[in-house]
C-alpha cells in the first residue's frame, strides 16, 4: 500500500474513532482532502485510493487541476480567499465555496454561475474568534449575511466554515469549536428561505479533527495528515 492510501486510511479510521467516542453516525463527517500545493498526480493517487472530495485555496493552481483531472468525478471545494477578480474562476470551475465572507462576493458568484451547471453549493466563513486580521464574517452579523445569500438563485447555502487558532488539548479545542456549532444551530434554526439544506459546518483540520468531530463539525479538511508537508 502507498503512503498516501495509508495516510487516507488512518485519517477515516481517526474519524471513525472520533464519531464513536462522541456517539455519532460514522457517515455524519465527510472527509475533504485539501490539496493544494500538490499535482494532479497526487490527487489522482488519493483517488484511485477512494477519496473524492478535494479542497483547494488557491484558485488559478485549482483551476489547473481541475482541467488535468476532467476525466475524474471529483468534487471541486474552494477554501481559500475569493477577490473579486477570481470570483468568475470559481463560479465556473467549482461545485462549494466554503470561504463567502461578504455578499459582493456572494452576488458575482451568482450571477456568473453558468446556466448548465447546478447551482454552487457554499458556506459562510465566519471569523468566529475575532481575529482582526483573519478574513470571514463576524458572528454578529452571520445571521444577516446567510439571509441575503441564501437568497441569490444560483447559490445553494450549506452553512459555515470555521478556521479557529490553534489550540493545544482537546479540551481547549473543544472549547473554540462549541460557539461556531452554537451559531450554525442558530442559523439552522432561523428556517431562513433558500436555506432548507443548511447542514454542514466545515470545521476541523489535521490536529484538532477529534475536537472537531466532538463539537459537532459535518466535514474535516485535511491536507498535511494526508499529503505529507505542502510543497513549494
Ligand atoms: C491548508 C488548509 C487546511 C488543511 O490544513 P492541514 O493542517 O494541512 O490539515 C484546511 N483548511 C484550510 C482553510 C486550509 O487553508
Amino acid at each position: 500500500m502507498t503512503t498516501l492510501s495509508n495516510n487516507l486510511q488512518g485519517i477515516h479510521a481517526r474519524i471513525t474513532a472520533a464519531c464513536t467516542q462522541a456517539a455519532r453516525a460514522q457517515d455524519s463527517v465527510a472527509l475533504l482532502a485539501v490539496s493544494k500545493t500538490w499535482g494532479a498526480a497526487a490527487v489522482r493517487e488519493a483517488f484511485a485510493a477512494g477519496q473524492t472530495r478535494f479542497g483547494e485555496n488557491y484558485i488559478q493552481e485549482a483551476v489547473d487541476k481541475i482541467t488535468a483531472l476532467h476525466d475524474l468525478p471529483l468534487e471541486w471545494h474552494c477554501i481559500g480567499p475569493i477577490q473579486s477578480n477570481k470570483s468568475r474562476l470559481v463560479a465556473e470551475h467549482f461545485h462549494w465555496a466554503h470561504s463567502i465572507d461578504r455578499l459582493k462576493i456572494a452576488q458575482r458568484l451568482s450571477d456568473q454561475r453558468p446556466p448548465q451547471l447546478p447551482p454552487l453549493q457554499v458556506c459562510l466563513q465566519v471569523n468566529v474568534d475575532g481575529g482582526s486580521t483573519k478574513s470571514g464574517v463576524r458572528p454578529q452579523d452571520a445571521l444577516a449575511l446567510a439571509a441575503q445569500v441564501a437568497a441569490l438563485p444560483r447559490l445553494c447555502l450549506r452553512g459555515l466554515m470555521v478556521i479557529p487558532e490553534p489550540a493545544t488539548g482537546f479540551a481547549a479545542q473543544c472549547a473554540l469549536h462549541q460557539p461556531s456549532k452554537a451559531l450554525f444551530d442558530q442559523i439552522a434554526a432561523a428556517a431562513l428561505p433558500g436555506a432548507q439544506r443548511f447542514d454542514t459546518l466545515s470545521m476541523g483540520m489535521s490536529a484538532d479533527l477529534e475536537a472537531a468531530v466532538a463539537a459537532g463539525s459535518t466535514m474535516v479538511r485535511i491536507g498535511t495528515a494526508i499529503f505529507g508537508g505542502r510543497q513549494g
